[in-house]
């Protein structure tokens, strides 16, 4: 009896709710089980698909039967045809663009959902009923996710345009004293703005209209300003804080139309951005309100004077050295990713385990230029995720190391981190590679890492530099 009464409740409720609804519950649901999947290196290619299943069920669904419930969707060949050419080339700059140039790409793409945003908020601000400023006046839920969706996506558009410039070399970072304040002035210009509109006593939003597009600029100039000062080791915070941005964007889209999938899409990626973001904080030891602001990170600064002397090691003494120790660290980096050396890579690491040598990796959260990036490389390459460790808990283990590799880091072993106060990486937990008894570092030459500053670390007593490119093998 009970199976019959709850197959009953269902189906009125099935029947209550439209096809639209259902399909948005499943896209939310197949977003849900996307992003846990990417939590994963082995499920994270079957969970990217899934997500933009979900998505495109979530647009088809939308344009088809929107029109049906009686709800109007013009420019329908507009629609298509931006579908098309947007498909079109997202597919050809994500089929054509290297491992290396990911990170510019995805700070990129990032940037285009937060202008989507920026861009629904212009559109909206026009159309705001009349009768429901009537009702509640300018104070009502559906302005105030307008302005919301206009101020972060905004920000988060120029702020990732920023980012993607610098990731890929051709903007330098600009560090003036003051700029904190000008950044918290600009902040409390457009909260001011957000609070000036939604108190105003007007019939309609058209007379606001200006506001609004002055409003934009201002954030425009927020972003830029927020993002320029970051350098050195903190980009990876900016990056996640930018990427919660959009998502806190798309969400307010989604409240604006009432649309579920867009709603669960974007606090998705908002929530999942934030956690990110924090994660990164506590791993950089930074605080959140100084990534607001821009005020901390740095490049380009010399990290004191250089003492000592570098000393070589050819490719035969590196593996004597290694085939002869019990222990062996591997700490890749940036320029591992640079060289796609990473099965190479896990080739050496087995020979070495053949011979009884144990091998881990110790992975640093900012390592290479996108969170997890490591992770990616070495999943890619089959290297089993039990010898990938995270570099907190293998610092106390590294002076039982016998030998710790450096392979194209430079940053995150820069011991610069904890000595050097004036540093723009101090304060940045480190893989202490120095504690290790034997130190090789593979690099090309005595090229800088990404925040340009010198590393002490290849002028110690126990380091030997191993020059070449990482893929080499002679
Ligand atoms: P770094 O950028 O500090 O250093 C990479 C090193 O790799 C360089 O010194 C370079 O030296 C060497 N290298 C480059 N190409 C090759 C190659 N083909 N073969 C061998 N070596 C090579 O890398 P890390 O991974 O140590 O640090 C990452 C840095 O990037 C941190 O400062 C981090 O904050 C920043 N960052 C990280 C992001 C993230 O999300 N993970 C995002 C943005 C920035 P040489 O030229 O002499 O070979």
């Amino acid at each position: 009896m009970l199976h019959l009464y709850i197959v009953d409740q269902l189906s009125s409720v099935i029947n209550q709710i439209s096809l639209l609804e259902i399909t948005y519950i499943v896209a939310s649901i197949l977003f849900i089980f996307g992003l846990k999947m990417l939590s994963h290196p082995l499920t994270a290619r079957r969970g990217n698909i899934l997500a933009a299943c979900g998505m495109a069920a979530a647009i088809v669904a939308t344009i088809l039967w929107h029109q049906k419930e009686g709800k109007h969707i013009g420019n329908i060949p507009w629609i298509l045809g931006a579908i098309v050419i947007g498909t079109i080339i997202g597919w050809t700059i994500a089929k054509k663009v290297k491992m290396t140039a990911m990170p510019q790409l995805v700070s990129f793409f990032n940037g285009m959902g937060g202008a989507a945003a920026a861009l629904i908020s212009m559109m909206e601000f026009p159309h705001v009923s009349p009768e429901l400023i009537a009702e509640k006046g300018m104070s009502n839920g559906h302005v105030l996710a307008i302005l919301l969706g206009l101020m972060i996506g905004t920000v988060s558009w120029a702020g990732s345009m920023i980012a993607y410039g610098k990731l890929d070399g051709w903007i330098g970072d600009l560090r003036i004293k003051w700029m904190k304040y000008v950044n918290l002035t600009i902040l409390a210009v457009l909260i001011g703005f957000i609070v000036f509109i939604m108190t105003r006593n007007v019939p309609s939003t058209s007379e606001l209209t200006p506001y609004i597009y002055i409003m934009f600029a201002v954030a425009v100039v927020y972003g830029v300003l927020f993002v320029m000062p970051i350098g050195g080791a903190d980009m990876p915070v900016v990056i996640s804080l930018l990427n919660s941005f959009t998502g806190v964007a798309a969400a307010m889209g989604g409240f604006l139309y009432n649309n579920q999938a867009m709603l669960t899409g974007g606090i998705l990626v908002g929530s999942a951005g934030t956690i990110l973001t924090i994660l990164m904080c506590r791993a950089m030891n930074r605080s959140l309100l100084n990534v607001i602001v821009g005020v901390f990170g740095g490049g380009g600064q010399a990290a004191g004077a250089v003492a000592g002397s570098i000393k070589e090691i050819t490719l035969s003494d590196a593996a004597v050295l290694l085939s002869y120790s019990k222990k062996v660290v591997i700490v890749p980096g940036y320029g591992l990713a640079v060289a796609q050396a990473q099965h190479i890579c896990h080739e050496l690491d087995k020979l070495l385990d053949e011979k009884g040598v144990e091998v881990k990796y110790a992975i640093h959260p900012v390592a290479g230029r996108m969170p997890g990036h490591m992770n990616v490389l070495l999943a890619e390459a089959d290297v089993p995720y039990e010898q990938l460790i995270e570099s907190d808990e293998i610092n106390p283990d590294l002076p039982n190391t016998d030998v710790l590799v450096v392979i194209g880091a430079n940053d995150v072993v820069n011991p610069a981190a904890e000595d050097d106060p004036s540093s723009p990486i101090y304060g940045m937990p480190i893989v202490r590679a120095r504690e290790a008894k034997n130190i090789i570092v593979m690099k090309r030459g005595m090229g800088k890492g990404y925040a340009a500053i010198e590393n002490m670390l290849f002028f110690n007593d126990k380091t030997r530099m191993l020059f070449g490119d990482a893929k080499c093998r002679n």
